[in-house]
């Protein structure tokens, strides 16, 4: 080891999904929007005026933020925009996340989590899901340094209802408590209305999944004024100019046009429920989604298995090697035509692997 390396900072880093690029593949492993992003961003992109790079963008990224306090119905100073949620997230843990007390989420939770904890020296605590993967929140009536659950939580797809978040929040008054609404388009319960209440609250969304747009990264938070300044602080502290100009632009686009978002989100849905039912009688259970993917074990086949099988026929998905879920899939809902070819393949693997 040379001397120097000592001091390296040392992290075992996030896995993102894999992206393969090849023609015909059926890409399921990832929870992108099948649909392209709204026709306005289209539109925004044409008129968009090259001599604009020549400019630093503005540094409060004040049109998205508009934008999105338009449609929420927010004020600019209630809200955070940043590269993708998990810059978001990633300077939420580093702005609030401070004390001698250990941060709280579920051992089955988005992974990144354990790797912002482990990278920025937060103490934390996994807290086991119930046996149905759902969470209990009075698991969460006790002192911490912040607590972060994921709503509807990935990869279990399964949404915690309004009230248990609302419990959660009033047995933390003290801590600063994240909800990550990554999935909540899809048929979750948002937090918004809570935001009212509790000053310690922070909201994150994406335009990763719900607007189709995850190759240009923007992600944003909603809370009370003296968070926001909190997360900006730290923001301006190493990077004024995290957001490029024409994705302020795009994305302010995409967030006006409701009703194209409303519309993919509604055919997502739809999609989601024959896909459950196809699946189910092919022999997998299926948590009841409230988001773009499924999770899902085969009652007889070895979700390794079937994963393996799946990619050479050039379909992904997503599996985790990880104690207790290591034998169900997570599955992104694709288009319909998407997801009849999954299942008709996925149908022919199980044929396959119950002869063998
Ligand atoms: C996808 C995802 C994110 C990150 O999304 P970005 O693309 O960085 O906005 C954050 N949290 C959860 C639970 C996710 O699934």
């Amino acid at each position: 080891m040379k001397q120097w390396e000592q001091y390296f900072r040392k992290v075992v880093p996030y896995v993102p999904g894999e992206q393969p690029n090849k023609p015909g593949m059926i890409k399921l492993n990832t929870n992108e929007n099948p649909y392209p992003p709204s026709p306005e961003v289209k539109k925004a992109m044409e008129e968009f005026k090259m001599d604009q790079l020549r400019l630093y963008p503005d540094p409060s990224s004040t049109v998205l933020t508009e934008a999105l306090g338009e449609v929420y119905g927010l004020k600019n100073e209630q809200i955070f925009v940043g590269v993708g949620s998990d810059d978001v997230l990633a300077t939420a843990f580093l702005t609030f996340f401070n004390s001698t007390e250990p941060i709280l989420f579920p051992d089955i939770t988005y992974s990144f989590y354990e790797v912002w904890a482990a990278l920025y020296n937060i103490p934390f605590e996994t807290i086991p899901l119930n046996e149905d993967f759902t969470i209990r929140k009075e698991d969460y009536y006790r002192k911490n340094g912040g607590i972060v659950i994921a709503n509807p939580n990935a990869p279990t797809s399964l949404n915690l209802g309004l009230d248990a978040v609302r419990d959660i929040l009033e047995h933390n008054r003290e801590s600063v408590v994240i909800v990550d609404e990554a999935y909540v388009e899809f048929g979750g319960e948002t937090a918004l209305p809570l935001l009212k209440e509790f000053e310690n609250l922070l909201i994150v969304q994406t335009f990763s999944k719900a607007y189709s747009m995850a190759g240009i990264r923007i992600g944003y938070a909603f809370g009370a004024p003296s968070l926001i300044k909190a997360l900006n602080d730290v923001k301006y502290s190493y990077n004024s100019y995290t957001m490029n100009q024409p994705s302020l632009c795009y994305g302010a686009e995409a967030v006006r046009d409701q009703k194209y978002h409303k519309e993919i989100l509604d055919r997502i849905m739809k999609t989601r429920t024959w896909a459950a039912e196809s699946l189910r009688g092919l022999g997998f259970t299926i948590l009841d989604s409230k988001t773009n993917f499924f999770f899902a074990s085969h009652r007889e086949v070895p979700a390794e298995v079937i994963f393996n099988e799946l990619r050479k026929k050039d379909i992904y998905v997503r599996y985790f090697k990880k104690p207790g879920i290591d034998n169900f899939l997570r599955i992104t809902i694709g288009t319909d035509e998407e997801m009849k070819a999954f299942i008709d393949a996925v149908s022919d693997i199980i044929k396959e692997q119950k002869a063998f």
